[in-house]
């Protein structure tokens, strides 16, 4: 961190400054020019903030020079972190396609998805047993007993389970579950985050609506601070000026994401465009982007779906999108599973 002090600044002023810091254990290296005079401070400035310092009458700027976040940081892990889920691994090389519906509906709904996804060549299966809506009016999940046909899925056709969690209360339900998702609207929910670092479980943490990619990589951090550092990225788009897309894909985020953190990453090009003639297109562009997963809605009827109807593939696009996929994989040397 690099503090730029005022001109003429009192010289009291700055002592307790600098007396302030030294006493947190930071080592100051000072330069004086004819201009312009900077204390540079070297330690763990994570704990610092930045305001505070600002707030100073002596201190005319403040800049971090070391990135807030640590633990999720590439720079102090330079190997991918690799998540297995059930044998299947995320952050290895290897691609996850994780389909299903956008809620889970009925028995007959889960299941017949389940086996259409699974026939097609996806390797985890989605679907929010707890739904995040805009209105409190729209179907909301079935709850518990989503979580159980999720279940029942799995025991059939052997795929782990992705769902979403909305409070840290309902954990008890999510014991059995393999990959607990954080989605878009928690992504901040900082008390939720810090009951999740307690768990020895995958999280997949979704990118807000309105966060950046250093925001998304502090929420994580705060999962990681916890101890538990099983967390897949998921980048599903930002909102824009943009209206013609549901909102707009940051492919650019998911490299960026693996440059800076060891963690996976996977994308969700469903809830990042809203548009089904979009989805095969974005779905290629991020595995050449460099995920490591893609989240992809599939329901065996879109068109009665209660939630998120009209970006749901049909199990027959799905299936032709996975050969895409497939052949995508293929030609850049990476397996699905
Ligand atoms: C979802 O995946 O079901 C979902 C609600 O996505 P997001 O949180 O990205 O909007
Ligand atoms: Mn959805």
């Amino acid at each position: 961190m690099i503090i730029l002090l005022k001109r003429g600044a009192d010289k009291k002023d700055i002592e307790s400054l600098r007396a302030d810091l030294t006493a947190r254990g930071f080592s100051l290296h000072e330069s004086t020019g004819t201009t312009e005079s900077l204390i540079g401070v070297v330690g763990d400035t994570s704990i610092l903030d930045q305001s505070t310092i600002e707030a100073r009458a002596c201190v005319e700027q403040v800049t971090r020079i070391a990135e807030p976040y640590k633990k999720v940081n590439r720079k102090m892990h330079p190997e991918n972190t690799v998540i297995d889920v059930r044998g299947h691994k995320f952050g290895n090389g290897s691609l996850q396609i994780i389909a299903g519906p956008c809620s889970v509906e009925t028995e007959e709904q889960i299941m017949t998805t389940a086996r259409a996804v699974k026939a097609a060549g996806a390797t985890m299966l989605r679907g929010g047993a707890f739904k995040p809506r805009t209105s409190p009016y729209a179907f909301q999940g079935l709850e518990a007993e989503g979580i159980k046909l999720l279940l029942q899925a799995r025991e059939e056709t052997g795929l782990p389970i992705v769902t979403e969690i909305m409070a840290e209360d309902d954990l008890p339900l999510f014991e059995d579950i393999d990959v607990i998702q954080v989605g878009a609207r928690n992504m901040q929910n900082f008390k939720l985050l810090k009951a999740l670092g307690k768990l020895h479980k995958p999280i997949l943490l979704k990118r807000g609506l309105a966060n950046t990619i250093e925001e998304l990589l502090m929420s994580a951090e705060y999962i990681s601070a916890g101890g538990n550092t099983d967390i897949i990225l998921c980048e599903r788009g930002i909102r824009t000026f943009e209206t013609m897309t549901r909102n707009t894909l940051d492919i650019s985020a998911v490299s960026l994401l693996k440059q800076k953190s060891h963690l996976p990453v996977c994308a969700d090009p469903s809830h990042a465009t809203g548009i089904l003639s979009l989805i095969e297109p974005m779905s290629l562009s991020l595995i050449v982007a460099g995920a490591d997963a893609l989240e992809i809605e599939v329901h065996c009827t879109p068109t009665r779906a209660l939630s998120d109807g009209g970006q749901q593939l049909t199990p027959e696009a799905f299936s032709s999108l996975m050969d895409n996929i497939k052949k995508m994989a293929e030609f850049l040397g990476r397996e699905i599973g």
